[in-house]
């Protein structure tokens, strides 16, 4: 495949009527059934010796173990990275504040499955055309821990909220965009949406994946450091760059999943940091865009 055939398939996949949306069996409200969860998305491309991913490996300053790419496939040549943006319908849902929105919920747990699906099917094409190619985050090698630190059976440490394949930080390798204060990445079409990836043996005709010594942008680049994202939170989990609290970020969608479970839904999220900012479907620190005119 090439990339305008990645981008056609990714597209396709997930404006799909007979795929792409929520379906009535699902929706917790009659009115939710249709639902679409995303829009087109960005594609970024990375080579798998790319020297960022290896200095991500046991990496205790950014929290983070990177399995590199050659760990999940020893010939891997190529990182394929996508940002689905989500729906207006999604974003203009969460843009209240206070609790996540039924549809923003949906889009976290229905749409996070249209994604997977999609990798798989994107995994099996490649496979087909002979190149060996997995998804990390669906492979049983795949790990995070949200426990205290410990150390695993063949002794390497697992620190509490750490993972062996972080999609945000391998966004950031492929080009994709630059992190935020509220963590998550800031591409050219916003913050909220959903990350995936793939590791192949195929080298994508068309692509221009990030090399194994390309300098990457400053971390915050395409973050103003307006701090809309800071008022929005209502745990108080964000501050300073780099310093989420992902313990409180994890107390409130722990509440919110209880909520939802005891009215017999089975929906977890959050997002309210991710929608009614600047950085909500746009890179706002563009020239020629007024982030503060774009909330
Ligand atoms: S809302 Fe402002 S401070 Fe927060 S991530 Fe977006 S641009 Fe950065
Ligand atoms: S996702 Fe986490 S950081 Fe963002 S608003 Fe919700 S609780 Fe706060």
């Amino acid at each position: 495949m090439n990339t305008a055939e990645i981008q056609a398939f990714a597209e396709g996949f997930v404006t799909d009527p007979g795929g792409g949306f929520l379906r009535a069996e699902a929706a917790t409200l009659p009115e939710l059934a249709g639902l679409r969860f995303f829009d087109p998305p960005l594609t970024g491309y990375a080579a798998a010796d790319n020297r960022y991913y290896l200095s991500l490996v046991d990496n205790e300053a950014a929290n983070i173990d990177l399995a590199p790419p050659a760990f999940w496939l020893r010939e891997a040549r190529t990182v394929i990275s996508f940002f689905f943006p989500f729906s207006e319908r999604v974003r203009r849902s969460n843009r209240k504040g206070g609790a996540p929105s039924l549809e923003w919920l949906h889009a976290r747990v229905q749409g996070q499955q249209l994604l997977q699906t999609f990798a798989e099917s994107l995994r099996d094409r490649l496979r087909a055309e002979g190149y060996q190619t997995l998804v990390p985050q669906l492979d049983e090698r795949f790990w995070q821990n949200v426990q205290p630190r410990y150390t695993d059976a063949e002794g390497r440490t697992r620190r509490q909220f750490s993972t062996n394949w972080s999609e945000r930080h391998v966004a950031f390798g492929a080009g994709l965009g630059t992190f935020g204060l509220h963590g998550n990445l800031i591409t050219e079409k916003g913050t909220a949406g959903r990350l995936v990836s793939l590791v192949t043996e195929a080298e994508i005709a068309g692509a221009r994946p990030i090399g194994r010594d390309e300098v990457l942008p400053p971390l915050f680049a395409n973050c103003t450091m307006c701090r809309v994202c800071v008022k929005r939170c209502p745990n108080r989990a964000i501050s300073e760059p780099g310093k989420k609290s992902i313990p409180l970020c994890f107390q409130f969608m722990g509440t919110v999943s209880r909520e939802h479970k005891a009215l017999g839904r089975t929906l977890h999220g959050c997002g309210i940091c991710q929608a009614a900012l600047p950085c909500e479907a746009k890179n706002p620190a563009r020239p020629g865009i007024r982030a503060d005119k774009e909330a």
